[in-house]
């Protein structure tokens, strides 16, 4: 091998001390995803380990002893990241309670003289963690499947690299070593630390910005008060723009809402829009569309259905809403709503079509008294 493995050791701690840096900078950007504070912790505590022991002079005692307790705790905090990852909070107490736990079987025997006993624990728990770690992002494959599989493949080959050290100390039994081992196992440990650092670093990072991705694509289809579909993520949700005959589309428009916000209050006034937005939540079929397409208009599309279908669920939802009360300040809010139903008539009719024509039903809903759904072909008291 054209290089020691020290060289290459020295080479894995620079790279893990950078992308501690460029990992710190990008969560300043923006600190919603804590994982990376713990990658970026396990890193600089691996690369200050990896660095001391392959740069600071020949010494068995206590440069060993710091190095390898700085990474195996790197190596707990990686662990830990994977597990914010995953959407684990952090146990402080159980945290602390496995540093200590992996910490100490390296620590000690190594103080104590035995380098290689220490070391080969060292390997040994460094492959389990990092086995874990992989099994961690393994289970959420589904998000982003390409870039999670790299991650759980460099994750496993750096176990296997740390678990091939760690068997090399066992079968040779060197429990006190005359120098750091060099054999084919260390070299395989040196280049998998610099490919796993650099590559599992990336495509940390790349993960990260395709959840930022999928958060905005989220947050722009998503109307913030209600978790109900925006208006356009309405309209893209319908394919074409068109509807299947047998669709109904329901326009919603709470009454005299005004008058609420003016009685309770803007805070008022949005708990009520909640309640409206839940009751239509828990009384739609599967498959259909709930959308808030306004300030306080709502929109229901209901898949292969009747007239008849289509008038009973909305005036079923009508009746719960107007049943309800909202819990405020300044006492409890009650609210009625409107409706107006149409139906799709043939294959492939515009949705707009069909909702200007539920929007028709709506008006003369309000016109005929407010809280009643009405139909464009006949009005539901
Ligand atoms: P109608 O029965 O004819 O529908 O009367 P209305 O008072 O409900 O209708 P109008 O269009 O006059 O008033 C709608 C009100 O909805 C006015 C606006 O301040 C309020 N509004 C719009 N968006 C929001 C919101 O996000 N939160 C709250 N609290 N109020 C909103
Ligand atoms: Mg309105
Ligand atoms: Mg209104």
């Amino acid at each position: 091998m054209p290089f020691d493995p020290d060289t290459l050791f020295f080479a894995a701690g620079i790279c893990a001390t950078a992308l501690a840096v460029t990992m710190l900078g990008v969560w300043f950007q923006n600190r919603v995803d804590r994982f990376l504070v713990g990658w970026m912790t396990g890193m600089a505590l691996v690369g200050t380990g990896v660095i001391l022991y392959s740069t600071l002079p020949p010494d068995r005692i206590a440069v060993p002893t710091v190095a390898f307790a700085l990474e195996i705790v790197g190596f707990v905090a990686v662990f830990v990241a994977a597990g914010q990852f995953v959407g684990r909070q952090v146990d402080w107490s159980r945290t602390s309670a496995l540093c200590l736990a992996v910490a100490c079987p390296v620590a000690v025997p190594i103080a104590c003289g035995f380098d290689g006993f220490g070391i080969m624990v060292y390997n040994f728990l460094a492959a389990a963690l990092l086995a874990m770690t992989a099994r961690r992002y393994w289970i959420v494959r589904t998000e982003a499947p390409v870039f999670i599989a790299g991650i759980t493949v460099l994750y496993l080959l750096s176990a296997l690299s740390f678990l091939a050290c760690g068997a090399m100390l066992l079968h040779d039994r060197s429990w006190v070593l005359d120098g750091r081992p060099d054999n084919w196992a260390e070299h395989f440990n040196a280049i998998m630390s610099i490919a796993g650092i650099t590559g599992i670093g990336s495509l940390s990072l790349a993960l990260n910005q395709s959840r930022a991705a999928r958060r905005h694509r989220h947050e722009a289809r998503t109307d913030a008060l209600t978790g109900l579909l925006n208006r356009r993520a309405l309209f893209d949700s319908v394919p074409d723009g068109r509807l299947q005959q047998g669709d109904a589309v329901i326009a919603f428009d709470l009454d005299r809402f005004k008058a609420i916000n003016d009685r309770h209050g803007h805070y008022g006034g949005d708990q009520v829009l909640r309640c409206f937005a839940d009751v239509l939540r828990q009384n739609r079929r599967r498959g259909d569309l709930v959308a808030r397409t306004g300030g306080e208009e709502f929109v229901l599309v209901m898949r292969d259905t009747t007239l008849p279908l289509a008038i009973s669920a909305a005036e079923h939802i009508r009746a719960i809403f107007a049943a309800s009360e909202v819990e405020a300040p300044g006492g409890n809010i009650k609210g009625t709503a409107s409706a107006g139903i149409a139906l799709s008539q043939t294959a492939d009719e515009g949705f707009e079509a069909v909702l200007n024509r539920a929007d028709t039903a709506l008006y003369r809903a309000k016109d005929t008294g407010r809280d009643r759904a009405s139909a464009e072909f006949q009005t539901a008291a």
